[in-house]
C-alpha cells in the first residue's frame, strides 16, 4: 500500500514529485499509457531501474500449458498469456561517457505528470553524474488516440553548466528479461524469450523488428524513426540485430543548449498478414505520425480528450481526492477501450501483465456500463469482440453438454483459459453479464443495427445456455444448480441469486428480441416454443429467501451455513484465499465480494426497499472485500439504503484502489473494474441512476462530505447533465434536436427535460434507515475520510 500520499491532489493531473524505488512498479502501472490497442507501462525512458518493463498489444498472446495435478474431463489444456512485446520506449543517454541512471550520481529533481486532459506522460529530471556533469531532461510520451498504431516521445536534454558530449541511444528491444512471475517452470519456459526473430531492418534514422510467437504463431512488428533537432553538428546512425535495433545520436552541447529528439513508434500485429505486409503496415504508421508531427499528434490527442471529457467528466466538490481519482479512473477506462476495436478490454487494460492479460466479466458488468453512458462507441466494439468469440463459446458449451454459448471465465481470444473449475467455468453468470451489457447499450443508444446484427444472436445463445443449464423442479420452479456466483468464496452451489436474477432478465430480453426480429430469429432456429420456454423459465425462476430471518439467500441454504469466525481471523490472513483452503471458505458464511448486494444493484427491481435494507445489513457483516470488485457496489447499495456516509467510504476505497495501491498489487496493472467503479459509486450511488426498465431514473442524495456532484450521460443522441447539490438537483439537456424531450424519474416523480430550460427538483429528506451497518470484525472500509482538508 502507498501509505504516504504518493501523488498530490490535483483535479486534472497525477503528479509524482520524487522517485521512490519502492513503488516504482506501482507507478509504472499508474503512469501507463494506452489507447486500447498499444499499451506502454510508465517505465523510465532509459529502461532501468524498472519494476516491470511492459509493452503490450491488445490480444497479442502466447499459449501456455495449464498443468493439473489431477485433470478431469473438460479441463482446458492450454491458456493464453499476454506477451511483453518489443519495447520501443527505450532512450538511453550517455553524458560524457556516463550512462544516465538515477541510481548513480545525484537526482537533483524529478517529476512525472500524467496529464488527463493532454493524454501525455511528462517527465522532468535534473541529474548530476558521478563525475559532476549536470543535465536536465524533459520527455513527453503519448500513445495516440487518433492514430491507433502510433506512440511518440519528445525527448529534450539540456546541458546545465559546462559543455557536454551527449550520446543518445534510442532502441527497439525484443525479449527483454522480465522479473520472475510464476514458479511453474513450464510457464516460465514458454514466457522466456517468447518472440522469435523474423526480420530486422535499419535506415539511418530508425529501423524495425518483426517477430513471431512460437506457439500462437502471431506476428508482431515494431518500427521507430527519429527527428533530431540539435543546435550544432550531430551524428546519427542506426544498427540492428535479431532482437534489437539502435539509433545512436551524438552531439556536443554548450551550457544552456538543448538537443531535441522526437521518436515515433509504429506497432502492429497479425495472425494472418505476411511479413512484407506487416513491414509496410508499421512503416505506414510511422509515415502517418510524421505527417502530423509531434505538435499535430499532441493537438489531436488533446482534441480527442476534450471531446471525451465534454461527455464524460464528473465534477466532485467536497472531496478533492475523489475528484482526482474519478478522472484518473475514467482516463484509464477510456485508455483500455477507446481503440480496442473488436478486441477485449482486459481486467488490467494494457497496463500490466496481471491476470495474464485476461478479460473477465469485469468488462461487461463494471467497465461497459460506464462507457455506455460516456463513450458508447467503445461498447459497440467490445460487444463485437464478445460476439466474435461465439464459436469458442459454442464449442465450450458442447464440451460441457450444454446448449447455446458458454463464455469463458477468463480469456484473451475466446477459449476458456481458467484452470480452476469452481471459480472459472462454474461462474456461468458471465453470460448474463454479456446479455445485460448488450441490453443496456441498445437501450441507451438505440443502435438497433447492432442489435439486429449481433445482439439478437448473443441474447439467443445466452438464453439457450440458461435454459439448458437450469431445470424445472416437480413444482415447476426453475433452478440453476451447481454454479458459482460473483462471490468466489461460495462455489458450485444451487440457485445463486445473482445468477438467477440476471439469467431471468437475460431470458426475457432474448424472448423480447425474438419478437422484434422474427426473421433473424427464425434463421437462428428459434421457434415460438423455444421463446415461450425462456419466458416460462424466467417466470418461475427460483429466488432463495430465508423466511425465518427475512433475508434473501445468496445461494440456496446460505443462511444456515456455519458462520466464519471473523473475531479470530487476524488482519494478516487476508486475502483469505491465500491463507485458508477453499474447502473451508466454501462451506461457511463468508463472502469475498458483493454478490447478492450486486444483484440488488443491477436487479434492484426484484427487491423491495425493506428487503434491500435488511439484506444489506446481513451481508455487510459477512463480506470481506478480498476482491477489488466489491467496494463500489457496496457504496451504491449503502447509498440506496440510506447510509451515505458509509457509501462515501466505499467510494473512496474503489476510487483510490490504485492511487493508494490499497490491495498491494497495482504493480501488475491497474484495477479497471474498481476504477470504473468510482464512476458507478458516484453516479449510481450518490446520483441514484438506475435503468431497469428502459427508463432513466435518479434518486440523488449526497453524503455530508460532498457539496456537489455533476455528471453527464449520453442518452439516445442527447446529453443529459445532472447537477446534484445537497438539497436540489438540476437536469439539463445538451445536444440532440431542439424538440427533444427526455423523460426521467427523480425520486419516483416523473420529470420532462427539454433543450429549452433545465429542470430543478428538490431532494426529499432522507428517511430514517434503521441500525448502522456493521462490517465483519476488522473489515471496515480501508480508508477513512482525510482530516484537515476542505
Ligand atoms: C474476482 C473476480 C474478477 C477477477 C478479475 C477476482 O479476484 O473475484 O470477480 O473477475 O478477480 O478482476
Amino acid at each position: 500500500m502507498i501509505r504516504e500520499r504518493a501523488y498530490p491532489v490535483e483535479p486534472w493531473h497525477v503528479r509524482e514529485t520524487r522517485l521512490d524505488m519502492d513503488v516504482l512498479a506501482q507507478s509504472e502501472s499508474v503512469f501507463a499509457l494506452s489507447n486500447g490497442h498499444v499499451g506502454l507501462r510508465g517505465n523510465l525512458d532509459e529502461g532501468e531501474p524498472h519494476g516491470l518493463p511492459g509493452t503490450y498489444l491488445n490480444s497479442f498472446y502466447e499459449l501456455r500449458p495449464l498443468p493439473y495435478a489431477e485433470a478431469g474431463f473438460g479441463f482446458p489444456e492450454s491458456g493464453q498469456t499476454v506477451v511483453n512485446v518489443t519495447n520501443g520506449k527505450l532512450i538511453r543517454l550517455l553524458v560524457d561517457d556516463e550512462p544516465l541512471d538515477v541510481r548513480y550520481g545525484e537526482l537533483l529533481a524529478h517529476e512525472r505528470v500524467l496529464d488527463l486532459r493532454a493524454g501525455t506522460l511528462y517527465r522532468e529530471l535534473h541529474w548530476r553524474s558521478p563525475a559532476g556533469r549536470e543535465v536536465r531532461v524533459r520527455s513527453t510520451r503519448l500513445v495516440s488516440f487518433t492514430q491507433r498504431a502510433v506512440a511518440a516521445i519528445n525527448y529534450e536534454v539540456t546541458a546545465v553548466d559546462v559543455p557536454l558530449r551527449l550520446i543518445l541511444q534510442s532502441e527497439l528491444v525484443a525479449n527483454e528479461a522480465l522479473p520472475p512471475q510464476s514458479r511453474d517452470p513450464r510457464v516460465a519456459a514458454v514466457l522466456e524469450s517468447p518472440l522469435q526473430a523474423e526480420e530486422e531492418l535499419t535506415t539511418r534514422d530508425g529501423g524495425l523488428l518483426i517477430h513471431r510467437t512460437k506457439l500462437s504463431g502471431l506476428r508482431v512488428a515494431a518500427a521507430m524513426e527519429h527527428e533530431v533537432y540539435a543546435p550544432a553538428r550531430k551524428t546519427i546512425e542506426s544498427e540492428g540485430y535479431e532482437d534489437w535495433v539502435r539509433t545512436t545520436i551524438g552531439c556536443v552541447l554548450q551550457p544552456g543548449e538543448t538537443l531535441r529528439v522526437v521518436k515515433y513508434l509504429g506497432y502492429g500485429w497479425s495472425s494472418r498478414r505476411s511479413l512484407p505486409a506487416m513491414r509496410d503496415q508499421v512503416e505506414a504508421a510511422l509515415t502517418g505520425a510524421r505527417l502530423d508531427g509531434w505538435d499535430g499528434l499532441r493537438r489531436e490527442q488533446r482534441e480527442y480528450l476534450d471531446e471525451f471529457w465534454d461527455a464524460a467528466d464528473v465534477v466532485v466538490e467536497g472531496d478533492p481526492e475523489i475528484q482526482q481519482a474519478v478522472r484518473f479512473g475514467m482516463f484509464h477506462v477510456l485508455q483500455a477501450g477507446s481503440r480496442a476495436e473488436r478486441r477485449p478490454i482486459a481486467a488490467k487494460g494494457l497496463t500490466g501483465p496481471g491476470y495474464d492479460g485476461h478479460a473477465f466479466w469485469d468488462t461487461e458488468m463494471f467497465v461497459l456500463p460506464v462507457l455506455t453512458y460516456t463513450h458508447p462507441a467503445a461498447v459497440r466494439d467490445a460487444l463485437h469482440w464478445r460476439h466474435g468469440t461465439l464459436a469458442a463459446a459454442h464449442e465450450r458449451a458442447r464440451t460441457l453438454n450444454l446448449e447455446g454459448a458458454a463464455f469463458p471465465w477468463r480469456t484473451i481470444e475466446g477459449p476458456e483459459s481458467s484452470g480452476y473449475w469452481p471459480a472459472g467455468t462454474a461462474a456461468f453468470h458471465i453470460a448474463a453479464g454479456v446479455a445485460d451489457a448488450l441490453r443496456r447499450y441498445v437501450q441507451v443508444t438505440q443502435d438497433t443495427e447492432l442489435e439486429r446484427e449481433i445482439g439478437l444472436e448473443l441474447l439467443v445463445e445466452t438464453a439457450r445456455l440458461w435454459r439448458s443449464l437450469g431445470h424445472h423442479d416437480r413444482h415447476g420452479q426453475f433452478h440453476i444448480d451447481g454454479v458459482t456466483g460473483p462471490d468466489e468464496y461460495t462455489a458450485v452451489k444451487n440457485d445463486n441469486i445473482y445468477t438467477n436474477l440476471m439469467a431471468q432478465r437475460n431470458l426475457i430480453s432474448a424472448a423480447d428480441a425474438v419478437m422484434r426480429y422474427r426473421d433473424e430469429a427464425f434463421r437462428l432456429g428459434v421457434t415460438d416454443e423455444e421463446a415461450a420456454a425462456w419466458r416460462d423459465a424466467a417466470a418461475s425462476m427460483h429466488v432463495p429467501y430465508d423466511e425465518e430471518i427475512d433475508v434473501h439467500e445468496q445461494v440456496e441454504g446460505f443462511t444456515r451455513l456455519q458462520e466464519w469466525d471473523f473475531a479470530h481471523t487476524p488482519p494478516e490472513k487476508y486475502p483469505l484465499l491465500l491463507h485458508y483452503p477453499y474447502f473451508d471458505l466454501y462451506r461457511k458464511q463468508v463472502v469475498k465480494q458483493a454478490d447478492l448486494v450486486l444483484a440488488m444493484h443491477w436487479r434492484g427491481d426484484a427487491f423491495t426497499p425493506e428487503q434491500k435494507l435488511r439484506n444489506f445489513l446481513y451481508y455487510e457483516r459477512r463480506t470481506v472485500r478480498d476482491s477489488s470488485l466489491s467496494a463500489c457496489t457496496q457504496s451504491v447499495l449503502a447509498a440506496e439504503v440510506g447510509h451515505p456516509e458509509l457509501a462515501h467510504l466505499y467510494l473512496r476505497e474503489a476510487a483510490l484502489m490504485d492511487l493508494h495501491d490499497l490491495n498491494e498489487n497495482t504493480r501488475d496493472g491497474v484495477h479497471m473494474a474498481s476504477l470504473a467503479g468510482a464512476w458507478i459509486a458516484l453516479v449510481a450511488g450518490f446520483g441514484g441512476l438506475r435503468d431497469h426498465d428502459g427508463n432513466l431514473s435518479f434518486a440523488p442524495r449526497l453524503s455530508s462530505r460532498l457539496e456537489r456532484l455533476e455528471f453527464s450521460l449520453q442518452w439516445r443522441g442527447m446529453r443529459l447533465r445532472v447537477d446534484v447539490r445537497p438539497h436540489e438537483t438540476t437536469y439539463a439537456l445538451r445536444h440532440g434536436d431542439p424538440g427533444d424531450v427526455l423523460e426521467l424519474r427523480h425520486h419516483g416523480e416523473s420529470v420532462e427535460v427539454t433543450r429549452r430550460e433545465p429542470v430543478t427538483m428538490p431532494i426529499p429528506p432522507a428517511e430514517v434507515s434503521g441500525p448502522a451497518p456493521e462490517q465483519a470484525a476488522g473489515r471496515a472500509p480501508l480508508l477513512r475520510l482525510p482530516e484537515n482538508e476542505p
